[in-house]
């Protein structure tokens, strides 16, 4: 199971007022940041705690994202954290949660993943994308966590983004899920998202994970990653979300949304 922490939840359900954690613009001069759009006055004050609970209601009935299905599975140590992310890069979650499963299924240790040879690994992934220099990638993990950590990665993200292949979003979603680290994972979904709350302007995820890492209690760290990407795929979809039913509408300013449904 995961070791991810459960943030408090809230019975509110309307906003009296404006909460300190309301929508804060971040600094302007942060690489990536956009001009904050204009108020909605048609729109209630944004407030975090009121819309988190609110998805995670939304997404109870929604596949978990892989990486989180992983480790209900018992997939949950960091090694097999980060391998599955890796594999998930540019790939569907369809895709690579039974790709990862079948690997991890092999190989599920350092050293197991070791004894395989890229080829090996290779043959096991190719459904994924970008598959072989992912073997190479997963290989060479396994192996330097062999022989430099004696068989067991450390929880430290320096060590982590040291590998090839692996940046902050593979570093931070595995150390959530398998150290129980608070480190927000910003993907494409989270990015999409949180902007069209006019929650953060950025202009892209290092931006978003920036600005986030500025005001989003750090309660939601793990959390925000494993309630959007289920909420973005199914409700805030990149084109047409369904907007006249979403349970956050109240609060979202549904910036550059020109297509609801
Ligand atoms: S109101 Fe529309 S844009 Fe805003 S979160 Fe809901 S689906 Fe996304």
């Amino acid at each position: 199971m995961t070791s991810a922490r459960k943030p408090r939840t809230s019975s509110r359900r309307a906003p009296a007022r404006v909460s300190a954690r309301t929508v804060r613009p971040p600094p302007e001069q942060a690489p990536g940041v956009v001009a904050e759009p204009p108020p909605r006055p048609d729109k209630a004050p944004f407030d975090i705690d009121e819309v988190l609970p609110r998805i995670r209601e939304q997404v109870r009935g929604f596949a978990d994202a892989a990486m989180f299905a992983l480790a209900a599975r018992g997939h949950d140590s960091l090694f097999e954290q980060l391998v599955a992310c890796i594999l998930s890069i540019r790939t569907l979650d369809e895709v690579s949660l039974p790709v990862s499963l079948a690997l991890l299924g092999r190989a599920s240790t350092p050293e197991a993943m070791a004894r395989l040879t890229p080829e090996e690994i290779d043959d096991l992934i190719r459904p994924v994308t970008f598959h072989e220099p992912k073997a190479r990638q997963i290989h060479a993990i396994a192996v330097r966590t062999r022989d430099e950590f004696g068989g067991k990665l450390p929880c430290d993200a320096r060590v982590l983004q040291s590998f090839k292949g692996v940046g902050p979003k593979c570093a931070n979603l595995s150390l959530g899920i398998a150290c129980g680290h608070e480190a927000i994972s910003v993907d494409i979904h989270v990015h999409r998202v949180t902007n069209r709350w006019g929650y953060v302007t950025a202009r892209t995820p290092e931006a978003t994970l920036e600005a986030l890492e500025a005001q989003l209690p750090r309660a939601y760290w793990v959390e925000i990653n494993r309630l959007l990407v289920p909420f973005g795929k199914h409700v805030c979809t990149g084109a047409r979300p369904k907007c006249s039913t979403c349970p956050v509408l109240q609060y979202c300013r549904q910036v550059g949304v020109t297509d609801p449904r």
